[in-house]
């Protein structure tokens, strides 16, 4: 059985404690390679690697760090069917959305910030004729990157290429539950030529080697991304030790349907923004607002559609739906389903788990789900389930329903559907999400600010935003 290794210094090595855990394939429920349990001692090779690495990293010439970048993004795209094929057996997802979004976008993370740490600059400002002032931008030195499991080497790539670009050193943290493309991506990472050091990739549990590494002393900044009560932990413990923080956390995002929208358009898109990697994605619109006059054709038509997905085997081109990341998962959705029905809701379809033949009759699929009749206010209404489970709410006006789709603790995305363009500016004027999208979802500018307000995180990712993070600001100012 194949055992992944950490990548510590530029060598691929076991753990120091030769334990392993088990790496299970979510579409059959077999155990199908190791990964290390890696604990603190793991953790401080890499850290005592990154930090020897650091000065040279740092000096070296921002052009140097951008081609070693743009060697990953040719890499990964010349390596995208292996990557993807392995994305889907290690999380679920079908094979064809690994594909077409979730590698190619990894190389374009690369890619992105190898073109705009040659385009970074600070800024000076004269005062008047008394002096000049400039900002100098530095690496921070070693960074903590932790990532989650719904877009496993999609989103570890957002966080690590930024930190690189910007001349720091890094010590990745993939989840534990998606281990295998980040792996596949330190033996990348020495064909790219990165230096030895520059790059650490540890594998492990979140509690044993993810809190090993966000309380140590030579981490000066955390980029987060996962859920909002890990990200609470992580804060508390870096607070105290003045760590640079970013955390990108859970959502519970309205999709507002206004009656004037483009039908067809807001359907096929609705559609994708429930259910697109089992709604394993944070920017999910799992609470669906729609104007009543529109309530009942928006219904039927929904669950007509949601009916007509497949949900099968990742490896089949032909399925819509792949499977549930892990059995714990799976459990925690069927535990919402249940909520929902005792808080009074209707299962319009959906709400049990799929059972397939063949390679996959033990592995963990479940129905796209579609409630109704249930109050904004209830469990269901307000938690993050983060699965193929979404919720339908008749709304008569504007002001309501602004007011519920602002009442959750959560604020990452949303997404609004009107031909009505003033009220489009309005809506998303006054909706406390980071991410608002207007008659679209997940149309992405990597030079936008990416990121939630309340309980959805702090700080932002993308961009020139990315860049300020991993770098410290410096003013110096000069008497003239
Ligand atoms: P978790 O918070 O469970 O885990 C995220 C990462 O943190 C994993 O690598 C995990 O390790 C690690 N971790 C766990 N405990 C600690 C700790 N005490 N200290 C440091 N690291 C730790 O999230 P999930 O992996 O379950 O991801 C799903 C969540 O991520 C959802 O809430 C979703 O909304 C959110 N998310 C947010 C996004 C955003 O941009 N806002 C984007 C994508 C997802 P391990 O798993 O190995 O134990």
């Amino acid at each position: 059985m194949q055992k992944i290794q950490n990548f510590i210094n530029g060598s691929l090595v076991p753990p120091e404690g030769v334990a392993y855990l088990n790496n299970t394939n979510p579409a059959t429920g077999q155990v199908y390679s190791l990964i290390p349990d890696s604990d603190h001692r793991d953790i401080e090779l890499a850290i005592n690697a990154a930090d020897a690495a650091f000065p040279v990293w740092a000096n070296t010439p921002v052009a140097e760090r951008a081609d070693i970048l743009l060697n990953f993004a040719k890499l990964i795209l010349e390596n995208l069917d292996a990557l993807a094929e392995a994305e889907s057996v290690d999380n679920g997802k079908p094979v064809a959305l690994a594909k077409s979004v979730d590698i190619p976008r990894a190389a374009d993370n690369f890619k992105f910030f190898a073109h705009a740490i040659v385009n970074f600059s600070s800024e000076a400002h004269p005062t008047e004729t008394r002096a000049i002032n400039y900002t100098l931008r530095t690496p921070l030195g070693v960074v903590a990157c932790i990532s989650p499991w719904n877009l496993p080497l999609y989103l570890f790539t957002w966080k690590i290429a930024p930190a690189l670009a910007a001349g720091n050193c890094v010590v990745g943290k993939p989840s534990e539950v998606t281990p295998m493309t980040a792996f596949l991506l330190s033996e990348l990472a020495q064909q790219a030529g990165i230096p030895k050091g520059v790059l650490n990739i540890v594998h492990g549990t979140g509690p044993k080697i993810g809190s090993a590494l966000t309380c140590h002393e030579k981490i000066s900044a955390i980029s987060f991304t996962g859920g909002t009560l890990t990200g609470a932990e992580i804060a508390r413990t870096a607070a105290p030790l003045f760590k640079k923080l970013s955390l990108e956390l859970g959502g519970k995002n309205p999709n507002i349907i206004f009656a004037d929208c483009n039908y067809d358009e807001m359907l096929a898109t609705t559609l994708r923004s429930s259910f697109s990697n089992q709604g394993q994605i944070c920017l999910c619109g799992s609470r669906i607002f729609i104007e009543k006059s529109l309530y009942s054709k928006f219904k039927n038509d929904f669950v007509e559609a949601a009916n007509k997905l497949v949900v099968g085997d990742p490896q089949s081109e032909n399925s819509n739906l792949g499977a549930i990341v892990s059995e714990a998962h799976l459990h925690k959705i069927q535990s919402y389903i249940q909520l929902a029905r005792e808080e009074g809701g209707t299962i319009l379809t959906g709400g049990n788990r799929v059972n397939l033949d063949g390679q996959c009759k033990d592995g963990w699929f479940m129905e796209p789900t579609v409630i109704d009749g249930l109050p904004p206010s209830c469990r269901t209404n307000q938690e993050e389930i983060f699965g193929p489970v979404v919720t339908l709410i008749p709304f008569e006006n504007e002001k309501e329903v602004l007011k519920q789709a602002n009442s959750t603790k959560y604020g990452l995305s949303a997404t609004i559907w009107t031909e009505n363009l003033t009220r489009a500016h309005r809506m998303a004027n006054k909706i406390q999400a980071g991410i608002i999208w207007v008659n679209c979802w997940m149309l992405r500018d990597l030079r936008t600010p990416f990121g939630g307000t309340k309980s959805s995180g702090v700080g932002r990712e993308g961009g020139l935003e990315a860049l300020r993070f991993f770098t410290e600001p410096k003013n110096v100012c000069v008497k003239l």
